[in-house]
């Protein structure tokens, strides 16, 4: 039985780890490494197929998240070569360093748009190939900086985490959080004051959204948090391996009979 795998920002840190292990799991037939870059992605792709644990056909081919072209060119490319998708690792994200001049107001777009929007839009696209899969799976690679409780406002964070949330009323919730850093208001209208950590926090409420909506069709839908990485994203600063990391993705991705719209972290179910 062929069993195929994508994992999006696959060509370094946290998503070729995930990409490393599922390639040598012996559970999947393909595992596509979605990536921006396609000299990197090649370059990547080709190190994972030629380690000795490899099991897999691994191959890389263009994705740039949030480029809605560009997600359907990769959807096209999937449903031509495989006609399905059994599990969908979105781990592609990115995070202004503290030492980037780029004020406040312009890092919230291009973050929302990359971790929240971009993600959410190209998972969109692909459900239909994911509905086509066996023992259907995504997991969404958040972070512990998407917590609940960095919204000041109770209300906010009620609405968030409301079990009747819908993707119509989580746009909204973002783009008024967009809006209110724009106007310089997000902390007196109850925001926390990280636009990473809102686009994650969106990202862990639209997990919850697919997890309810897809368990008709026997798609589980996971977050995670990888903990600090030694990747480009801390400046090599965070204490755990990339491989170690990849594992709180490689869990809900693989384990028998996954729970569904759980926040994984530290390789456990863990509380939001
Ligand atoms: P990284 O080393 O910076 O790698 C990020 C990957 O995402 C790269 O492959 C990058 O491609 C890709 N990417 C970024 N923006 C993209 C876009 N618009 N389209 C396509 N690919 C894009 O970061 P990492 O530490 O491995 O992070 C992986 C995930 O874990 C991210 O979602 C991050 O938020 C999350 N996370 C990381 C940590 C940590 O401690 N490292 C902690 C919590 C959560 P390029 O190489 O082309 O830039």
């Amino acid at each position: 039985m062929t069993r195929v795998a994508v994992v999006t920002g696959a060509n370094k840190g946290i998503g070729f780890g995930i990409a490393q292990h599922l390639a040598g799991s012996g559970m999947f037939s393909d595992v596509i490494l979605g990536c921006r870059d396609e000299q990197r992605g090649a370059l990547a792709a080709r190190e994972i197929a030629n380690a000795p644990s490899n099991r897999a056909f691994v191959y890389s081919l263009p994705l740039t998240i949030g480029d809605r072209a560009s997600h359907s060119s990769f959807h096209k490319a999937i449903e031509e070569r495989h006609g399905k998708v059994d599990v969908l690792i979105n781990n592609a994200g990115m995070a202004f360093k503290n030492a980037d001049p780029t004020p406040f107001k312009g890092q919230c777009k291009p973050t929302l748009d990359v971790n929240f929007k971009g993600t959410f839009d190209f998972t969109e696209q692909m459900l239909p190939l994911i509905r086509q899969g066996h023992d259907a799976r995504i997991v969404n690679v958040a972070s512990g900086s998407g917590y609940l409780s960095q919204l000041r406002s109770k209300e906010l964070q009620s609405k968030f985490s409301s079990p009747s949330l819908t993707k119509e009323e989580l746009f909204a919730l973002v783009n008024k959080f967009e809006s209110d850093v724009m106007n310089g208001q997000h902390i007196e209208e109850g925001w926390g004051n990280s636009n990473y950590g809102m686009s994650k926090l969106a990202l862990i409420a639209a997990t919850k959204i697919w997890a309810r909506e897809e368990a008709i069709n026997g798609i589980s839908v996971n977050c995670c948090c990888p903990g600090y990485c030694d990747t480009d994203m801390t400046s090599h600063k965070g204490p755990r391996s990339p491989w170690e990391g990849a594992k709180n993705a490689v869990i809900p991705a693989t384990m028998d009979s996954p729970p569904s719209g759980e926040f994984f972290s530290d390789f456990r179910v863990s509380t939001w």
